[in-house]
């Protein structure tokens, strides 16, 4: 998690409060915003995504959004935007 100045007004994800614009949040890629004290009672609370992997463990949905997630950055990284879009959009259909 980084503590970043909010570019844009969000929603906390711990307490659902707003953040405002020029804020200084922790954020998350994947997962959003907390206030400052909300990261804090979210960790103790063992909801902060510094744990995620325990969630990777227990949640196979979730873990197999993570892992398409890391496959588009491969293919977009080594095979350009175009075929990373075209495997992901394979993906989705075969999922319906
Ligand atoms: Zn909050």
């Amino acid at each position: 998690m980084k503590l970043i100045y909010a570019k844009y007004p969000g929603k906390c994800q711990h307490c659902g409060g707003k953040t405002d614009r020029n804020e200084e949040v922790w954020w998350a890629p994947g997962t959003g915003v907390f206030h400052q004290p909300c990261k804090a009672e979210a960790e103790r609370a063992g909801n902060a995504p510094d744990t995620q992997h325990e969630r990777l463990m227990q949640d196979p949905e979730y873990a197999q959004g993570v892992r398409d997630v890391e496959d588009y950055h491969f293919n977009r990284d080594t095979f350009g935007t175009e075929y990373a879009e075209a495997i992901q959009m394979e993906k989705e259909f075969n999922d319906q």
